[in-house]
């Protein structure tokens, strides 16, 4: 029992409030003897202001005293917010019960009779004491709770009937609307229209439930229309006598954006808002079901950049990028027109057009009836994308190459139907670009084989699988032969021979293209000298090099090596470097090609006009010859755009003091043509096409010329 202070605890206050002088004194030693510090007035007005003054933990209040008496006291004390939470015992003779009710509605707490019995009243002193602790520990403890809820990181709401009947400040904010909607208006209404059944079975479920229940997310719609994805976790407790749910939610809208970000990087392409090779898969198999159901066709289209790589060599990788993205705009705008399916529908995250990563994009024909409706895309495909492409103010050009797998005759599952577009576009490139096949049988293990390919060169040189193919060189004027060009070929113990178009850019893509040039150089060099010493007239060898050798730094002293080593004259060596070199205005390439030009090494531009340097890059570069490419020389002289350049070509050349030769002469009318524009040197199988080093002193010592010239 609550006594007037525990062991080493403060003793409770008692303010006594007395006009009978010896009762008082009576009363205050008693309860001074029990351990309670009494502080003693003698009227009402002295205990309003003493219990004011002092903060009493209990107030014993004699109902009648002169001045004022117990019950206007009481009244007072309880009327001031700072003295309101005081207990006051009012003391009463045994027959004025009317003045205990009145002293009970002043607001005491209870009475006790007079003449005081000692006993029952600290009796009754301590159990008030004792209810107004517990009191004190409830106030305490429930102002936690409310500012646990008030403050919690978390909306807390209580769900009846449909209704909110309670929440904190958090849920006004998250939920959106005023409070008095909150209060007014069922729950679903502030939840976003698709996912009020859920949430209304969500509440069910958890109204059976006792326990818990497991978090479900959904979205609330605020007052101007936000919407907010919210996670929310219900209990049912018991409100106010009749069940109800308890919902802690949280705002998890940064979370989900942030779960559909990585759903968008896993399948698409961040640089083209494309599908992905993922994504695609997918696609493709919704699209194969339909297919097997509905007996229908299908075609997969993959495609492949012609000589993208030349476009981030010369451009950089900014403007590649660019031009991916464009080619993807072309390639939907394209497969709209030609896709049904993918018609409807306006997000181009749906569309059957994925990138695959680097220059490869794949196509997927779902509305096809016949071979032909794959073949008609494909052309278009063609067609439009050889169309200038206007990127960061450059006029770019570019081709691509098209493989096509039809389901059901090429395969049943995707897998295979990619796998077998890849192969047939890895044909289309070997047929020279800019060209679609359809897949077929017998490219079965062609030269797809990119994977085991490229490992497979890494033994190339150790195993001595490459060789060099040589072809003739002929100054026009006095058809006499000037030099040979060393041209690269990898006999592979399984594919056959494999053309320089498959071998230096796996070797590029790899460190391997610095050792295979480093043995074309030397090769080429020590085979020029053989001839030489076989006692032919001395001559000029040209060697074509990778750009990316140029930048490398060790190119100089490489040659000026090899050039040592092999005895060989500086100047009967060529190099031949791609158009592209010129663009990349690199002063590392500058200073390259002035180090060569120091030595006396040849330098001359390849595939001339294929890239896309001018005049300018031309002047500002130290050359000493320039190639036209096969593509101009093959047309002339029928067509009009072929032989305006290859004659403006040459005429440019011969003003910045160039040579220039001219390459794949395949016709008498086109070596005439040449001559009469006075190009100084052919290159062609109308002579020759390149020929092992064995075939080329019979080449020379006029077998072949006579039969041809
Ligand atoms: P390129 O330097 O323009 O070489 C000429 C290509 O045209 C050769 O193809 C040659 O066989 C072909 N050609 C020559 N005359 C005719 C003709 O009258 N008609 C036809 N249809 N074609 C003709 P090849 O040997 O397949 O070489 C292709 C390209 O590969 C070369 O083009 C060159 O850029 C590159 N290449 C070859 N060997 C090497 C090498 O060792 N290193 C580097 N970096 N590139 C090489
Ligand atoms: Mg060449």
């Amino acid at each position: 029992m609550e006594q007037g202070s525990a062991v080493n605890e403060k003793p409770n206050v008692v303010l006594l409030a007395e006009d009978d002088d010896e009762l008082r004194e009576l009363v205050s030693t008693e309860l001074e003897r029990e351990g309670f510090s009494v502080v003693s007035v003698p009227n009402g007005s002295e205990a309003v202001s003493q219990t004011r003054s002092l903060n009493p933990d209990i107030v014993l209040m004699d109902l009648m005293m002169p001045v004022m008496n117990g019950i206007q006291a009481t009244k007072l004390i309880k009327d001031d917010p700072a003295t309101r939470h005081i207990p006051i015992i009012v003391g009463t003779v045994i027959d004025e019960k009317e003045d205990v009710v009145k002293g009970f509605e002043a607001g005491a707490i209870a009475y006790v009779t007079k003449p005081y019995f000692m006993p029952e009243l600290k009796a009754r002193i301590n159990s008030v004491l004792q209810s107004k602790k517990l009191y004190d520990k409830l106030l305490k403890s429930e102002g936690k709770y409310r500012l646990l809820v008030e403050n919690a990181n978390e909306a807390i709401v209580v769900i009846q009937d449909g209704m909110l009947r309670f929440f904190n400040p958090n849920a006004v904010e998250l939920i959106g609307h005023p409070e008095n909607a909150l209060t007014t208006e069922p729950f679903v209404e502030f939840v976003h229209p698709d996912d009020r059944e859920e949430v209304l079975e969500y509440h069910t479920r958890v109204m059976v439930g006792t326990r818990a229940s497991s978090a479900h997310s959904f979205r609330v719609v605020s007052k101007t229309d936000n919407t907010t994805w919210v996670e929310a976790k219900g209990v049912c407790i018991n409100w106010e006598d009749k069940p109800a749910t308890l919902n802690f939610i949280a705002d998890i809208t940064a979370r989900k954006r942030a779960e559909e970000e990585m759903r968008y990087l896993a399948f698409y392409d961040c640089l083209t808002g494309l599908p992905n090779r993922l994504m695609f898969n997918e696609h493709l198999n919704q699209a194969l079901a339909y297919a097997k159901r509905n007996k229908s066709l299908l075609a997969t289209l993959f495609l492949d950049l012609d000589h993208f790589k030349r476009i981030n060599d010369t451009f950089g990788h900014h403007v590649g990028d660019l031009l991916l993205r464009a080619v993807g705009e072309r390639l939907i705008r394209i497969i709209r027109k030609s896709d049904i399916l993918a018609r409807n529908i306006e997000d181009i995250s749906n569309t059957n057009v994925a990138r695959f990563g680097g220059d490869e994009f794949v196509l997927l024909l779902t509305n096809i009836e016949q071979t032909k409706d794959a073949a008609k895309v494909a052309r278009r495909i063609l067609y439009t994308l050889s169309d200038a492409f206007m990127v960061d103010k450059q006029e770019l050009f570019i081709t691509t190459s098209i493989g096509i797998s039809l389901y059901p005759s090429d395969g049943k599952d995707a897998e295979t139907l990619i796998k077998k577009a890849d192969k047939a576009m890895y044909h289309a490139k070997n047929l020279g670009r800019n060209n679609f096949q359809f897949y077929a049988d017998s490219m079965k293990g062609a030269s797809s084989e990119r994977i085991t390919l490229k490992s497979d060169l890494h033994k190339a040189l150790e195993n001595d699988e490459l060789l060099l193919y040589y072809q003739p060189q002929l100054e026009i004027s006095t058809e006499k032969v000037i030099g040979t060009e060393a041209l690269i070929r990898w006999q592979h113990p399984k594919w056959g021979v494999v053309p320089p178009a498959e071998i230096i850019p796996l070797a590029e893509e790899s460190a391997l293209i610095e050792p295979i040039s480093e043995w074309v150089l030397r090769t080429a060099c020590l085979q020029n000298i053989a001839w030489q010493a076989a006692g032919q007239e001395p001559m000029r060898i040209a060697v074509n090099l990778s750009s990316l050798l140029l930048k490398k730094g060790t190119l100089v002293e490489l040659l000026s090596q090899i050039l040592n080593e092999t005895g060989m004259a500086p100047f009967q060596l060529e190099i031949e470097l791609p158009e592209n070199t010129l663009i990349q205005n690199d002063g590392d390439v500058i200073e390259a090609l002035q180090h060569l030009k120091e030595m006396g090494i040849r330098v001359a531009i390849d595939d001339f006009g294929t890239g896309y340097s001018s005049l300018y890059h031309l002047k500002n570069h130290p050359l000493d010859a320039l190639k036209i490419d096969r593509s101009f020389i093959k047309d002339i002289p029928a067509d009009k755009d072929s032989t305006a350049i290859v004659t403006a070509t040459i005429a440019m050349a011969h003003s910045l003091q160039l040579e220039v030769v001219a390459v794949g002469v395949e016709t008498e009318e086109q070596l005439e043509f040449l001559r009469e524009r006075d190009c100084n040197v052919m290159q062609g199988y109308y002579f020759s096409p390149p020929v092992p080093f064995y075939d080329i002193i019979p080449l020379l010592q006029g077998e072949e010329l006579e039969m041809n010239l």
